[in-house]
């Protein structure tokens, strides 16, 4: 594990990315704002101006109606209306139902240089809709004004007759108000360099501040290497997500210190199997050479001894190395429908001959008729190994019976006898590898202590499992129980189940 701090490119921080995101996103904002903003002011003040103007037609319609035919009254009127102190710039002018024009102020008396109007005469649209009492609002720009204009339509009634005698256009210069809008503008596009830098600099301290507990999990995590497995990254308690990574990456830590602790033990003890055979094959060795005797059968005493510890640890390294290629996945399970009654018949006859030897009474026929898919092969491994052990630690005498029943999913085989039994705490123990009740008796039965892990990995390769029931003098029962029809689990063989279940240990 290098306790080197890994480099990154600075634009390609979290910290770097998250400040641009907070930035791009506030500029967002501000700009959203902004335009509303100015959308809504302009609005606002065209609101203002038509309530203004329409207040200012209506007193001067009052006018032009209490003086009925004075069109000289009438155009001063007009003019005074126009007037130029006013902060916009007002123009009317009035026109007939016909749509002939009676009189008209400033803006729409102006002459363009050709002699034209600036603006043109009323369209026949527009007086139309006016006459049918619709107030009609324009924008419009004239030659040589750079601002818009607002150009409002209306009717107007004789107060007396309430009839439709004149239709009014008042013409506004938005001037000041696009000045107005020019300079909120301009503040707005000023503001944003400003703005940018501090969402900047704000962001980059937030995300600072946010991923400090990240950069303290990296720091410690960096620290911790194989043989530091015990140390943890500190909590901040506070229940939030970074939290909740410490005591996540802290559980695969104690995963891993427990796998470590597991292995270190695993390579111990199968060391210390190994050199059990070698310590007495060498010790053999020494003592014929030491002898300097002539007599061959002393040589051949001591070769037959090596071969016999030679046969021991190629048992060992033969289990070590199926367990090991179980754990990686590497052993294939051969699924295949097979006859489990024949393969157990197989067995008892072929442990028969080392039952009686022991005078054990080895009892199993009449097995129901029952096919199952698994790997034969491995499986007679599973069941001859059952059988083996039962066959080994019971007392002469003794009765060891196989028994198979079928229920509508799962087959269950049991092995039972009535040796030396198991005492309850080690009856989990003895799937470990390497885990043997009573060492010194195994190694005179021939054992390793990993018969049963091998076991238990089979039955979990084929998705079923191996159970124990024992009484230390009263006996043990073994119970195999297989599913009827493939189960999935270790149907490849990949999945490892011994990793789980069958966990390595120290021997006993
Ligand atoms: P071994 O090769 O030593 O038999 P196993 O993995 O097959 O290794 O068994 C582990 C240990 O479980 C044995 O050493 C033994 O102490 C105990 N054991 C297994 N089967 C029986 C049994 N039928 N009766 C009593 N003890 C048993």
């Amino acid at each position: 594990m290098s306790s080197k701090r890994p480099r990154f490119a600075f634009f390609r921080r979290a910290r770097f990315r998250l400040t641009l995101y907070y930035t791009a996103i506030q500029l967002l904002f501000l700009i959203a704002l902004g335009v509303f903003l100015y959308i809504r002011n302009d609005r606002s003040m065209v609101i203002e101006l038509e309530k203004f103007i329409k207040d200012d037609a209506h007193d001067l319609m009052l006018n032009v109606y209490g003086h009925p035919n004075d069109w000289a009254a009438t155009q001063r009127r007009l003019d005074y209306e126009s007037r130029g102190e006013r902060y916009y710039e007002l123009s009317y002018r009035l026109y007939d139902p016909t749509g002939k024009l009676m009189a008209s102020s400033r803006t729409f008396r102006e002459k363009r240089a050709d002699g034209q109007n600036l603006i043109g005469p009323i369209s026949e649209d527009t007086l139309h809709d006016a006459l049918e009492g619709e107030a009609i609002e324009d924008f419009v720009h004239l030659p040589g004004r750079p601002s818009r204009h607002l150009l409002i339509t209306r009717p107007t009634a004789d107060p007396a007759t309430g009839e439709t005698r004149y239709v009014v256009q008042a013409l506004a210069y938005l001037e000041p108000l696009d000045k107005l809008s020019r300079r909120y503008r301009h503040n707005i596009l000023s503001a944003i360099p400003v703005f940018v830098l501090i969402s900047w600099f704000g962001g980059y301290a937030l995300a600072r501040k946010v991923l400090k507990p990240v950069f303290q999990i990296a720091r410690t995590a960096r620290q911790i290497t194989s043989a530091r497995l015990n140390e943890r990254l500190a909590r901040s308690n506070s229940g939030d997500e970074f939290d909740m990574l410490a005591v996540t990456l802290n559980d695969m830590i104690h995963r891993l210190e427990e796998s470590f602790a597991l292995l270190r033990q695993f390579a111990a003890d199968a060391a210390h199997e190994l050199r059990t055979p070698l310590t007495i094959m060498k010790g053999e060795a020494e003592i014929a050479l030491r002898s300097n005797t002539d007599d061959p059968e002393a040589y051949r005493g001591v070769l037959e001894s090596s071969i016999r510890e030679c046969d021991h640890m190629i048992g060992i390294i033969t289990n070590l190395l199926f367990l090991s290629q179980a754990d990686t996945g590497d052993v294939a399970i051969d699924r295949q429908p097979f006859r489990l009654d024949e393969l157990l018949a197989e067995i008892v006859e072929t442990f028969q001959i080392l039952a009686e030897e022991a005078q054990i009474a080895l009892e199993g026929d009449d097995f129901p008729e029952v096919t199952i898919q698994g790997d034969r092969c491995r499986l007679h491994e599973l069941f001859a190994n059952l059988v083996d052990n039962a066959v080994k630690y019971t007392p002469a005498n003794g009765r060891v019976a196989i028994t198979c029943e079928v229920d509508a999913q799962e087959v269950h085989v049991t092995i039972a006898d009535t040796g030396i039994g198991i005492p309850e705490d080690q009856q989990e123990k003895i799937f470990e590898r390497f885990y043997r009740v009573d060492r010194s008796r195994s190694r005179e039965t021939g054992g390793y202590g990993l018969g049963l892990s091998i076991a238990r990995w089979i039955a979990n390769a084929h998705g079923g499992r191996i159970t124990v029931h024992s009484a230390p003098g009263a006996g043990s029962t073994f119970t195999v129980g297989l599913p009827l029809l493939a189960a999935a689990a270790g149907a490849d063989g990949a999945d490892s189940p011994s990793r789980t279940s069958n966990g390595m240990a120290r021997s006993a």
